[in-house]
Formats: C-alpha cells, structure tokens, sequence
C-alpha cells in the first residue's frame, strides 16, 4: 500500500530528524523551506521539518481517529498534501508559511522504513497462514484486502522480529543478555507475565537494566515518561535513534535463539480467529472502530466467510463433485429471494460429504419448452467452468419436479437495492471496496476468455457489506481459443442502456463490451442504486452516446472514480481499456484513500463529504 504522500516530491519517507536538517541545509535555508518524513513514532504520522531565520522547526503531524491529520492545535485535513497546501497559505501557528518546497533529488525514492520493507512479504505469509491459502485463492486475497490486513499485520510486526524474545522471565533475558559479548545498547524485548505487558532489556556497562513498557488507555506503548507509540517495532526503531530517557540507545539486538534468521513470517498465534479479535480490539483502542455487525464483532473479511473458496476446494468434498446432483441432498426453503422471467429462485440446503451448505436454487418454471431448458443448461455450462471468490459460484444442477441451477448464496441480495436501502449508512469508500471486487472479478473471467454481456448493478449480489459476487451468467458466452469477440446472429432482449455501441451496431460482444457495462454499473453504484440515463429509452440513450455525450457524475463520486467511469465508456472499443487496466486503476485509488483514513477494519470515511 502505497504512503499517502509518496506521490508528494518533498516527501522523504522514513529519515531521521537530522537527515532532515541536513537535506535543508543543502538546499539553502531559505525563510519557509519544508520537507515532509514520515513520523517514526505514530503509524500514518508525518512531521513537517522546516526553516525560519536559519533555525530549524519539526512539528509532528498526527494522523487522528476519524483518519484526518492535523499539527497539535491545528486544523483537521484529509491529507497531508490537503495539509501542506494549507500552511502555504496560512502560517496558523507555525513559524512562517510554507514557501518552498525542499524536493528529492532527482531520481531518489522516498526512504522506505523497515515496515515498509517487511510489508508485502507480511501481508502474503499472514494471509497464507492465517486463512490457509494457495495459488490463486491467495493472490486474489491479497489484491483485494492489503489494506486491512496491513492494519493487523501493523500491530504484530514485533513478534517476528529477533529482538523480541517473548515470553521470557527476568532472569532468562539476563542469561541470554550476558552470553557472548556485552557491548553497551545490546537489548531485547520481551512478553512479561503478569497481565501481558512487555519489558526492554539493555546492556549498559555490563549491567543489564529493564524498562517495563507501558501501555496507555488508547492502546500506545512508551517507556515510563517516555514518548508514546502505536506499535512496539516503532518503539525499539525510535529508541535506536534516541535514548529518549533510557540509559543508552539501543544498538545491536540480542537475537531469539528460536526466531529464525532472515525471517518475514509473522509468528502467528494457534488460534487466527482469536488473534484476529485481539489484534482488532488493540486497533479499536487506536481508534479504527471495527464495524458493529450485529454481535459486536470485528468486520468480516471475505476469507472469513464460507464461500471465499469453492466446497470442492475440500479434497474429500471434490470426489462428490458431478454436474448433476442428487434431489434428496436438497432441501428447498418456501422463501424466494428473487424471480425472473425464467421462475424464481428459491433459498435452500445442499448436503455434502462433510457439511451443509446454504444455496440459492434457481427453479425453472414448470413449462417443459426445450429451448427454455437448453438455456438454463447453457447457463449452468459456462457457471460450471468459473471458481472465483468473486464470482457465484455453481454447486450443480438437478433435474427433478423441475430443472433447477443450484447455486452459493449470496445473502446480501442485489447491489442496487442494498445501496439504495442503505444510502446513509454506506460510505463510498466501501462502494469502491466493492467495485474492486467486481473488476477482480471481471479481469478473471477475461483472462478465461468468458463475455458476461450482463454486467449490471442487479446482478453484483452481496454476501455481505463488504463482499460482493457477480452473478446471472444467462448471457454469457465462452469465446473461441481465438476470438476476441462473440456475434450475436440476432439482437435480443438486451440491456441496451448498459450495452457498448459495438454491441448495439455489430452485436459484437468481448470484455471490452463487459467493460463498457462495468462503467455503467460503477455509475449506478456510485449513485446509490439509481437507475441510469435516466427516463431515456434503450434506442435514445444510443443516440446520446454517439452524440458523445455521457451520464454526468453522480452527486459526491470521487472524481477519479468519475474518470475510471469515463473512460470505460471510451467510444471505440480499440481504445478501451480492459479490465486489467480497470482492476489496477481502482485498486491504487481504493488502497490510496484505505491508507489516507486509516480505515484498517472500518472507520468508514466520508472523506468526500466533509472535505468536498
Ligand atoms: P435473471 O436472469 O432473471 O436476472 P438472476 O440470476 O439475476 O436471474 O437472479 C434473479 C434474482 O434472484 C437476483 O436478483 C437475486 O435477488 C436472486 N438470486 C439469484 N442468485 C442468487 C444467489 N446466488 N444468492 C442469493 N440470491 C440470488
Ligand atoms: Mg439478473
């Protein structure tokens, strides 16, 4: 996840307050010459260090609950380049306005600190060892929740580091301290045990001396009377630099004998659901409020849930796995969940080898009319061949008082009509987590050479707020090994308002026309569930386009999500881009606002709203 300033070209990344001071020298000391670092106290923190009258001025940025950033006393920002342009205007306490920026040399990276380093490699061993994930299930895992997995990973990182030793007693840190040489600052960290708090152990003179670490109500760790930090790696990193009230800084690490050398693995706790909690309720402390999902509990990550992997992802349950099953597997619940023209799709129960699971049948009408039934199975074929977590998938088909299409169930119903039920409760942040999940979705089934040629805010069925599938393949088509595109013999009963002009004059059909529809249905996402172009009829609305005009942006949508519409809605289809560029668009500006609020497991912004 990309830091919320690295784009910035006076942001230095994770140097130390002289090194700042030094950059500031060499650029000339100027009246109103600032750089900006990343803070090594506080997660998300900066500190803006800057000059007046040939002296130098460091002040904090600290990044807040509800995921502003603001100087102690200072005015609320969304950003720290928001911030930055407002001291350039109003100096608002500081020592002079900001008046010059102090920029990288050319061709210099922001310094990346040590979490930075650890980062992607955390993110990948924690997902693969937290949910047991492979190949595919994993890459797709990390793609879609980094974010919020980079938030616990935050507040663990010590616990792969060798210079923390856990749970060990007084006397065993001594043991460990004193063995081999004893250079001054040589220290470690470990797990006390009483009521689990931690305690720093530091050779100074050939004594070791120890420091408990406290831990204050919001959750921030310090050395008595020392400065507070948000996780405990940021604590030995800064004290590295400082001594900042201990004896002498640290310095060399005194290894754990069992954390091996070299490694990135987080040591994970036996239990991943129960370190999910603990980890949650310390960001809770911080102030990341985990979302209320009616029991209280901390926010479900797609992993979490049921249908991430497949059934048959279970060995055993694949030996089972045939196109047709069993009716007396199936139960069928009187509940509908929906209906169409086909019939209704009705909740029900699939009896496995090793567990139940909750699916939605979709039941044909009575009428035995072949052509009606060859089109479920059609249906069912190209279901048949997709295993996406976000994709619904196909359980089977069963032939028995009527042919029904036994799929996952996806809870949440339609897209719009959750957006639209819910308008006041859904943040647009969690609108664009959502839409990254779809183009994950579509990059996959582009990648398989399968048009969905429905794509619609109708059929992107939640399995919950912050899960969602896409669904009804009834359209779709496989595509040739060396087609681009599919032709309709004849136009249909077809979307039009969602359809791309190639579909509509050629009834040429490729992901380039399904990304035509992913605009259109990020619109009606973005817009609350509102039913596009209006009152305009299908045939109006193709008039309209090739007049090159396009549906305005809906009320408060970021405007890069506004771009990423318009330019799904690129005319020809040559220029379009596909959903590999999509995905890679929407998710840099989904991790950018995840890392700008801090959201981690939810502290759902209105970014948009309060800052317009
Ligand atoms: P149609 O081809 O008629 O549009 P869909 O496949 O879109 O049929 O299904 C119609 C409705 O049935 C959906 O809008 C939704 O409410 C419900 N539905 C379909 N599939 C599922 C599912 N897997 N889980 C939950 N509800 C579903
Ligand atoms: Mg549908």
């Amino acid at each position: 996840m990309p830091d919320a300033a690295s784009h910035l070209p006076f942001f230095f990344g994770s140097i130390s307050r002289s090194e700042a001071e030094e950059h500031l020298k060499l650029a000339g000391m100027g009246d109103g010459l600032f750089l900006l670092r990343q803070c090594l106290r506080s997660l998300g923190g900066y500190v803006l260090s800057m000059v007046f009258n040939l002296q130098f001025y460091h002040y904090p940025i600290e990044r807040q609950m509800n995921g502003t950033y603001a100087i102690a006393g200072g005015k609320a920002h969304c950003g720290p380049e928001e911030l930055c342009e407002f001291y350039s205007k109003d100096a608002d306490g500081l020592c002079c306005t900001l008046r010059k920026p102090c920029t990288r040399p050319s061709g210099v990276e922001p310094e990346s600190g040590i979490f930075d380093n650890m980062r992607d490699n955390m993110v990948r061993e924690y997902i693969r060892q937290t949910w047991k994930l492979e190949g595919d299930a994993l890459e797709q895992a990390i793609i879609s929740q980094a974010p919020q997995v980079e938030k616990l990973i935050a507040t663990t990182a010590h616990e792969s580091m060798a210079w923390y030793h856990s749970n060990i007693s007084r006397e065993e840190a001594e043991r460990r301290l004193y063995s081999g040489a004893q250079p001054d600052g040589k220290f470690l960290l470990r797990q006390r045990k009483e009521n689990s708090t931690y305690a720093l152990s530091l050779v100074y003179g050939k004594t070791v001396y120890h420091y408990r670490i406290d831990q204050d109500k919001s959750g921030k760790y310090s050395i008595p009377e020392g400065t507070k930090f948000d996780t405990l790696w940021q604590l030995v990193e800064y004290l590295k630099l400082k001594a900042d009230g201990l004896i002498y800084n640290l310095k060399e690490c005194c290894p754990n004998p069992s954390t091996p050398t070299g490694t990135v693995a987080p040591v994970l706790p036996a239990h991943p659901s129960m370190s999910v909690h603990r980890q949650f309720s310390s960001l809770n402390a911080d102030g990341y409020t985990p979302e209320p999902i009616g029991t209280g509990k901390s926010r479900v990550l797609p992993m979490d849930t049921s249908v991430y992997e497949s059934p048959y992802s279970d060995p055993e349950e694949l030996k089972d796995k045939k196109l047709f099953l069993k009716r007396d597997h199936l139960m069928i619940d009187e509940v509908e969940l929906g209906s169409g023209n086909f019939g209704c799709v009705k909740k029900g129960v699939y009896k496995m080898r090793k567990k139940q699971i909750d699916v939605a049948i979709k039941v044909l009408k009575s009428n035995n009319e072949k052509a009606v039934k060859d089109e479920m199975m059609k249906e069912a074929e190209i279901m048949h061949q997709l295993d996406n977590p976000y994709i619904v998938r196909m359980i089977g088909v069963c032939e028995a008082e009527s042919l029904m299409l036994i799929m996952e169930m996806a809870s949440g119903g339609p897209l719009n009509k959750y957006l639209s039920s819910k308008k006041d409760e859904i943040p647009m942040s969690n609108i664009v987590e959502l839409m990254h999940q779809v183009a994950i979705g579509m990059k996959y089934l582009e990648e398989k050479n399968f048009v969905h040629r429905d794509l619609a805010a109708r059929n992107v069925l939640l399995v919950n707020q912050h899960y969602a599938k896409i669904s009804d393949f009834g359209l779709s088509k496989a595509l040739g090994a060396d087609d681009s595109y599919y032709k309709a013999r004849t136009a249909g009963k077809w979307p039009l308002k969602w359809y791309a002009p190639e579909c509509i004059l050629y009834h040429k059909f490729s992901s380039k026309s399904d990304v035509w529809s992913y605009g259109v249905t990020m619109w009606e996402a973005f817009s609350y569930g509102q039913k596009p172009y209006k009152k305009m009829k299908g045939p109006e609305v193709m008039s309209f386009i090739e007049q090159g005009k396009r549906m305005e942006s809906p009320a408060d949508c970021p405007p890069e999500i506004y771009s990423l519409m318009q330019q799904c809605w690129t005319f020809k289809w040559e220029d379009r881009p596909g959903f590999v560029t999509v995905e890679t668009l929407i998710r840099s500006y989904y991790y950018s606002i995840a890392a700008k609020t801090e959201k981690g497991s939810n502290l759902e912004d209105k970014t948009s709203a309060a800052f317009p």
